[in-house]
């Protein structure tokens, strides 16, 4: 099977170029101006294609929560996105720390993805001897994990984070570290809860601005000592980048688009649902935020698609603590950034960097993932730079039918996304099979 897309801007070598593409058996075999037959042509109508996105913090709920979204949904509205490949979060049910959680998980998930997709197992205090076995299994990604609800195995203790690191570096693979000092946190939520402060506002504050930036430098020095390889993720405030910018190196940093898109002065009003793990910070971050991601002091952004049902979070407009944080954003997080280069606050090739090479590398399937390029999958999103419309949560594509930014004008499109070569998403339509999507295992071991 060939497929050709004509009349193409095409993001390749760091800018865009008129051509176009044409693929066999799922990847790039020939770029330039002259088309060749192929079994499937598709016209661009001169509209930009970039790498499809790379997005490594989801949670697409299964096995366990598959009320709130499942592998086939969550897929879907990466597709929609521009999201070609995720990596998956261990928060399930069973929580994914033991190889025969794992196992279970991709038996659960096989036949279901339309996106090709790894999977990040939770460290805990017992666990660490499993390496080798998860490993083996293909596990992508080792997260220090502390929302885990209840079963709270995260890396509280420094001196078992440290061990985990040496664990992670041992076995060769990617750690993934939160920026949340938990002593913190947690001594903060009993003392509102205590005095009944109830409300969203109270809630961003029982995770301190400190609780951030403390967790970050002590995750760096750690990391640096190790020589583990690690990513630090929900990077969300000015004093947090101020401790990247002294001492981030060789760790890699991610944001996430609320943090980039979101503020706590025009959020309050939507309760839980502006209520996030990492809270919604202030407007001075979300400016300096995105100087940073341009500049490349953050490298990534993920969406944490981390999607609840309405009735879940119903509860927390009366009592915050009555509802899970997280919200759905897998879809959104394309066209917000491309809105930010329409303004001209992001260039295009940085966004390209950040939400698909970067990624990419980071987990090892560059330049398969992440670039186009003869040689490299067909995983290609068509966007219209120009296409502006409203954010309507109604018209989304996963389970939950809701967003943070219902209303909002955003300036780009996604019209088609291709996974390996395969037209899977189609303005509003959808193609391709359930289970094309492929485990990275394959794709890197
Ligand atoms: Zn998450």
């Amino acid at each position: 099977m060939s497929v050709t897309i004509v009349n193409a801007r095409i993001f390749t070598g760091g800018a865009l170029r008129e051509g176009a593409i044409v693929a066999e058996g799922g990847v790039i075999t020939r770029m330039g101006r002259t088309p060749s037959p192929a079994d499937e042509v598709i016209d661009a109508h001169g509209n930009m294609i970039l790498p499809g996105l790379v997005d490594m913090h989801v949670h697409f709920r299964e096995p366990g929560a598959t009320q709130k979204e499942d592998f086939h949904t969550g897929s879907r509205a990466a597709v929609a996105g521009g999201v070609t490949t995720v990596l998956d979060e261990p928060n399930n049910t069973p929580v994914i720390d033991t190889p025969a959680a794992l196992k279970q998980k991709l038996d659960t998930i096989r036949g279901k993805a339309l996106v090709d997709y790894g999977v990040t197992v939770a460290l805990n205090d017992h666990n660490l001897d499993a390496l080798p076995e998860f490993e083996r299994l293909g596990a992508t990604a080792y997260a220090e994990f502390d929302e885990l609800g209840d079963k709270p195995t995260g890396l509280t203790d420094a001196g078992m984070l440290l061990d985990a690191m040496k664990a992670v570096k041992d076995a060769g693979g990617l750690l993934l570290m939160n920026c949340r000092e938990a002593e913190i946190v947690d001594h903060e939520v009993a003392r509102l809860r205590r005095v009944s402060r109830n409300g969203l506002l109270d809630y961003n504050s029982s995770f301190p601005r400190v609780a951030e930036s403390v967790a970050a430098a002590k995750r760096l020095l750690m990391a640096e000592s190790v020589g583990v390889r690690a990513h630090l993720r929900e990077v969300s405030t000015v004093e947090t980048l101020r401790v990247l910018g002294a001492l981030k190196g060789n760790v890699t940093a991610e944001a996430r688009p609320d943090h980039l898109f979101l503020n706590e002065e025009d959020s309050a009003h939507l309760g839980p649902l502006a209520q996030q793990w990492t809270p919604i910070r202030g407007r001075g971050d979300v400016v300096e935020l995105l100087k940073a991601l341009s500049a490349g002091l953050v490298d990534t952004v993920a969406s944490d698609h981390a999607p609840h049902t309405l009735e879940e979070k119903q509860p927390g407009y009366k009592n915050i603590w009555d509802s899970p944080p997280g919200i759905p954003a897998v879809e959104t997080m394309l066209p917000l950034l491309l809105t930010e280069v329409s303004r001209g606050t992001l260039t295009l090739p940085r966004l390209v960097e950040a939400t698909s090479t970067a990624p990419a590398r980071i987990l090892g399937v560059h330049p398969r993932k992440g670039t186009i390029a003869v040689g490299s999958d067909a995983d290609l999103v068509v966007v219209n730079p120009n296409e502006e419309w409203t954010i309507a949560g109604e018209e989304l594509h996963g389970k939950t039918r809701w967003t943070p930014y219902e209303g909002r004008r955003v300036k780009g499109r996604v019209l088609m996304t291709l996974v390996r070569g395969t037209l899977t998403y189609d303005r509003g339509d959808f193609r391709g099979e359930a289970g094309q999507g492929r485990f990275l295992k394959l794709e890197t071991h």
